[in-house]
């Protein structure tokens, strides 16, 4: 079976204390939690604080974006190596503000999969459609788009080291969630795409859920036998949520 991996997206949030504070409490509650993997993806300045504070407990940390350039004149970037220098075991690449925000291609997120995974760090692979694709029925399409442009780069076996996160647009921070039928519907979609090609990187790939989940939501999103785990934006910034939704994972 599949282990169940729950991420949290800090976007552009927290401050010192306040990691602090979350931190504290996440470690209390979470720490040597069986069942699922806890994760949590912080701005670059609050690396450091994560790899002090998790160090030696089973919480992983990650980075919200990688460059997909090792070094360089990049003004603003970040490299792979930099986020291993502060332990990162994730990188999300290609989360829809990403890709809508600061015009990020399907081609350019699957250049930053290559690199994060040369480094050996896990990409999370964000996916998913916005809802005018939706409601024009493509979101397959655009999907499988987006999973071609990382396969067509990197081969399908790359995807047994990655996670994908399949987190429609119309649903992150907006509080409306995918219902727990249509969420399984696209993550069978993706495994099945990706089965057509490899049986076992379909088998072992962990594809999580995002976009509005909180504790209320997360047990029945969960219990769909293609949603393994989540990756938790707004709720993960609240400590009793993000322990909930781990909880419910697990
Ligand atoms: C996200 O940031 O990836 C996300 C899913 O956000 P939220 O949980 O707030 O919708």
């Amino acid at each position: 079976m599949r282990r169940k991996l729950v991420a949290g997206n800090w976007k552009m949030h927290g401050s010192l204390a306040e990691n602090q504070a979350l931190l504290g409490a996440l470690k209390a509650a979470l720490n040597g939690l069986q069942g699922a993997g806890v994760a949590v993806c912080a701005p670059f300045p609050y690396l450091a604080q994560l790899q002090a504070e998790l160090s030696g407990t089973t919480l992983a940390w990650g980075a919200q974006n990688v460059s997909e350039h090792a070094k360089g004149a990049f003004t603003g970037e970040v490299s792979t190596s930099m986020l291993k220098d502060f332990g990162c075991t994730y990188a999300i690449v290609g989360h829809s503000e990403r890709r809508s925000l600061y015009g990020e291609s399907d081609e350019t997120v699957a250049k930053k999969f290559m690199a994060a995974q040369a480094a050996g760090l896990i990409p999370i692979l964000c996916v998913g459609e916005t809802l005018a694709e939706r409601e024009g029925n493509i979101t397959e399409q655009v999907v499988g788009r987006q999973l071609d442009a990382v396969i067509n780069a990197a081969g399908v076996e790359a995807l047994a080291k990655a996670v994908v996160a399949y987190e429609p647009v119309w649903a992150i921070g907006t509080g409306k969630t995918a219902t727990p039928g249509q969420a399984q519907a696209v993550h069978a979609f993706i495994r099945g795409k990706i089965a057509g090609l490899n049986k076992a990187a379909a088998d072992g790939l962990v594809i999580q859920y995002g976009g509005s989940v909180k504790a209320a939501n997360a047990a029945e999103l969960f219990s769909q036998p293609d949603i393994d785990g989540g990756l938790i934006g707004g709720a993960s910034l609240i400590a009793d949520e993000f322990i909930a939704i781990c909880k419910a994972a697990a």
